[in-house]
């Protein structure tokens, strides 16, 4: 076990190599954009001829957009009823789409991170819904909303990808919608969709795509309340669900996608279902970040940030650093090396490293990244 009497004060001007045989084989430890798989980029290359740049009305790309939604309906064993919707603009615009046709009074949220405090202040402002009810832990925490009389969604993220901490997916009232961030956490966390009515996210995290999607598995419910509450409000046709669900059902997106993005998606959505499903997704993220966390626990200079070993991230490990070890620097050296994006999330101001093992990362890239940082900690003479 390393001491902190090993690592001796910093900093130092002296720039420290990291030997090749210590590096992991892909360096992208980002928690989005995240590690795309290089099979993934090949596929992407033998339909560049025909597929790219081809029209999205017509059935070679409505065929990619029905294997997305063929497989992410596999993949998370949706139950009989649910469906796959898509649209564009990503998890930052389904909050504006769940403002506006999903909440039909007032939303209840937890809170516990950037993200999900993001969403929070979306409803909070909308002038036709009544104020927000917030839960909301300290980072590091997780917030479950409570139950409430008065409200008709309840919303959380089941991964908040700011801080590194997962929350529980269940039911928490008989009244009201829950409506689970997904963002980080779906394809990488295990979860029961029936506990849900929409389960959100975007494909760059967890499902080593681009950004600039939203996707979502919608319950009867969640269709049936969007249906009533659009037509009691104005809502602009590129923020309205039954829009998007119409599209979605004909397997194409009320405006034009990114064609790539739904390749890539549909390479890792193959990708999972051929290594065993979710199970087996969610236990290599789990393996992952299960090795990291411990590495910290035995080193004297990491310490898992989250407090409490249950709400510990399994695709998303944040590990806080004695004052004496700088992470920027840590993150530099470790940069400077192709071993990228383990800087914490910028607004939480901590030294801190911030690890994403999404299932496309290796477990064995996790094990020589946690080798390289201890390299580099030695060296910080
Ligand atoms: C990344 C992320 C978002 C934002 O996703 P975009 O597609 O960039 O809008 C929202 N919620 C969570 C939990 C995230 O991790």
């Amino acid at each position: 076990m390393l001491a902190l009497d090993d690592v001796g004060p910093y900093p130092r001007d002296v720039p420290i190599t990291i030997p090749a045989d210590l590096l992991p084989v892909d360096g992208r430890f980002g928690s989005g954009p995240s590690k795309i798989r290089p099979e993934q980029v090949d596929a992407l290359a033998s339909v560049g001829r025909t597929l790219l740049g081809t029209s999205h009305r017509q059935a070679p790309v409505r065929g990619v957009v029905a294997r997305v939604r063929a497989g992410l309906t596999e993949l998370l064993g949706l139950p009989d009823g649910y469906e796959i919707a898509l649209g564009n603009g990503g998890s930052t615009l389904f909050w504006d789409v769940a403002t506006c046709c999903l909440v039909e009074r007032r939303a209840a949220h937890g809170v516990f991170g950037e993200f999900s405090a993001k969403f929070a202040a979306a409803t909070t402002a909308a002038p036709f819904l009544d104020e927000s009810v917030v839960t909301s832990a300290p980072p590091g925490g997780v917030a479950v909303p409570a139950p409430h009389d008065d409200v008709d969604v309840y919303a959380w993220p089941q991964n908040e990808t700011s801080t590194g901490t997962m929350a529980p997916v269940s039911r928490v009232a008989d009244n009201g919608l829950v409506v689970v961030d997904a963002t980080s956490a779906a394809g990488g966390l295990d979860v029961e969709v029936a506990q849900t009515d929409v389960y959100y996210f975007a494909p760059q995290k967890s499902f080593a795509s681009d950004g600039g999607l939203w996707l979502a598995a919608l319950s009867p419910a969640a269709v049936e309340r969007a249906a009533r509450v659009e037509p009691t409000r104005w809502v602009p046709e590129s923020l309205s669900l039954t829009t998007a669900i119409t599209n979605s059902r004909l397997d194409q997106t009320l405006n034009t996608p990114a064609i790539a993005t739904l390749v890539l998606l549909a390479e890792q959505l193959d990708w999972m279902l051929e290594n065993g499903g979710l199970a087996w997704a969610a236990g290599r993220s789990a393996q992952s970040s299960g090795h990291v966390y411990r590495w910290a626990q035995e080193r004297e200079w990491a310490t898992p940030f989250v407090p409490d070993p249950a709400d510990r991230s399994a695709v998303v490990a944040t590990i806080d650093l004695a004052p004496e070890v700088s992470a920027p620097t840590v993150a530099s050296v470790l940069r400077a090396h192709g071993v990228v994006d383990v800087e914490p999330y910028r607004k939480l101001g901590r030294n801190q490293l911030r690890i994403a093992v999404y299932p496309a990362v290796d477990p064995q890239d996790v094990v020589a990244l946690t080798a390289c940082i201890d390299h580099v900690v030695a060296h910080l003479v």
